[in-house]
């Protein structure tokens, strides 16, 4: 187990010739010629049902990377069967053993199995090396060997005991008796490991619904944590149909917990649902989610237009904008606007879209093809909307892979839905505002959308600072000053928002394992 401190996985820098270069070369080729078999895991056991799904590289969508299969209601009945019974026993496993199990798994993403993380990331989610590295290596090992850490360090504190020769106080952690299913993402690999692992981690047992777009990812993670000890049924690897699996755990007495991250209206179903059935449940399900955002960076007219540039080009178009945290709406005061303009379509000019495997792409190609039309909707209304122009980007093409360019468009209606809707896309929506309204303006930001997840601010000006970050204390989770809205390290800035973009758990924070954990106090008298 490591010592205080923690420090965060470094991230390589995948030189030509370089043995790490090589070694991801290897492992790219290889994958991208396969297919690979992925059954669905319950226990020690294997199983294929006939509802087989393919997933398909993004950026060339008519090759298929892995094969795989939805379990029926039928077999996720006996998942949460398995993962009930395999609970009992879990919880008793010392805490020193379950952290050893963390501690090999992250050595082995960290060593041998970092280049097939990330060639799975890449090729699957469409991933360029540096987004894939600080994802499925970086932020995966991190949130293995954290909240191991922070586990650790919890138990550390005790109550008090104000008579220590009459009385004993003390809290241990339990898992909850029951199940707790992960509903993880396409767009980030290390978040599928943190949804299914942390919970498991403290002593609950899972289904994991991971997402069929980074199905291939999901999976080498499962298979590490299997290599490094992890017993079968803890974490149980349950493809499935969305609204089978929902219905399915939410209709179970042993339901414990759901941990998500994904859309607004999937959680508000889920939510919905075991409010349906609140009665029937043995413990109160924990609801965990994150939703996503309308992530924003407001421009002072003391910023520094050169990092306002560089920073907003990095948050709103690294990985197509596919980010929880990714800046979709900018706010530029109409002093500095000539010269942020002229800087953000110069630099949308030089950016490389394309092949992942081609080491200098700025960026690839959306997830799919539901994606892909969403994202092009809005570029259509961009383009049919008289309050809109289109500034840099607006092209589409899906006849390879699902390529939209980062596309700029300014908006003289800050209530346009452009500039309220989350896109998640490589879609930032500007509104220019004249210098005397910086007070109004700022007010717009926490008013015109439901969501608080990211927000950034730009200004040299030290008592504006002061102010913003009360103005604007309720609409973001993750607050930046002079710095892009998107990058969040685990245990640096633990990540999560409010409002309809979550409950603010944050993952990668000291609290985030023990929101799983069912503490009990313990009073011995002597
Ligand atoms: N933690 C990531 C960041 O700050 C975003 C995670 C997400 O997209 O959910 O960029």
């Amino acid at each position: 187990i490591p010592d205080f401190p923690v420090k965060n996985e470094p991230v390589y820098g995948y030189m030509k010739g370089s043995p790490e270069r090589k070694e991801l070369e290897d492992a790219l080729n290889k994958m991208s010629k396969e297919t690979r078999d992925v059954p669905i895991v319950i226990g020690d056991k294997e199983f294929k049902t006939d509802n087989v799904k393919y997933q398909v590289m993004p950026h060339n969508h008519k090759e298929k990377i892995a094969k795989f299969y939805y379990a029926d209601q039928k077999l996720l009945q006996k998942a949460i069967e398995t993962a009930v019974e395999t609970q009992k026993k879990w919880d008793r496993t010392p805490i020193r053993d379950r952290l050893n199990i963390w501690e090999k798994a992250a050595s082995l993403m960290a060593g041998r199995y970092r280049a097939q993380l990330n060639a799975a990331t890449m090729l699957g989610q469409a991933k360029t090396i540096i987004q894939a590295e600080i994802d499925s290596a970086a932020e995966l090992i991190d949130f293995f060997r954290l909240n191991a850490f922070f586990l650790k360090e919890a138990h550390k504190y005790q109550p008090i005991s104000e008579d220590a020769k009459v009385t004993k106080n003390s809290m241990r952690y339990r898992g909850i008796d029951g199940f707790i299913a992960a509903v993880s993402p396409f767009n980030f690999t290390a978040i599928g490991g943190n949804l299914a692992y942390t919970p498991a981690l403290i002593g609950n047992s899972v289904l994991w619904k991971p997402s069929d777009t980074a199905l291939l990812s999901n999976w080498i993670i499962f298979q590490i944590c299997r290599e490094a000890g992890l017993p079968p049924g803890v974490v149980n690897f349950v493809p499935a149909d969305g609204p089978v699996f929902g219905d399915t755990i939410t209709a179970s007495k042993h339901l414990a917990g759901i941990n998500f991250t994904g859309s607004v209206p999937t959680f508000t179903r889920l939510w919905t649902q075991v409010g349906k059935n609140i009665n029937s449940y043995v413990n109160f399900p924990r609801l965990i989610g994150e939703c996503g955002g309308k992530n924003y960076h407001f421009v002072h007219p003391t910023a520094d237009p050169v990092s306002v540039v560089h920073g907003t080009i990095r948050s709103s178009f690294e990985f197509c904008g596919q980010k929880c945290s990714a800046c979709s709406r900018m706010y530029v005061p109409e002093s500095l606007w000539p010269k942020i303009k002229d800087g953000l379509i110069e630099k949308c000019s030089t950016l490389k879209i394309g092949d992942v495997m081609e080491f200098d792409s700025f960026t690839s190609a959306v997830i799919d093809d539901k994606a892909y039309k969403r994202i092009k909707g809005y570029i259509d209304h961009a383009k049919n909307s008289k309050n809109l122009k289109i500034i840099a980007g607006g092209k589409c093409d899906d006849s390879k892979g699902y390529f939209i360019e980062p596309t700029i468009v300014v908006s003289t209606d800050p209530l346009d839905k452009i500039m309220t809707e989350e896109i998640f896309g490589p879609v930032l929506s500007i509104y220019v505002y004249k210098d005397s309204d910086v007070e109004k303006t700022l007010s717009l930001v926490g008013s015109s959308t439901v969501f608080a997840l990211t927000g950034a601010v730009f200004a040299k000006d030290q008592a504006f600072l002061k102010h913003a970050l009360e103005e604007l204390k309720m609409t973001a989770g993750n607050f930046y000053i002079n710095d892009k809205s998107t990058g969040s390290v685990v245990g640096q800035q633990p990540f999560g928002g409010s409002r309809m973009s979550g409950t603010n758990d944050k993952a990668g924070g000291p609290h985030y394992v023990l929101r799983w954990g069912n503490p009990q106090a313990i009073k011995e008298t002597f």
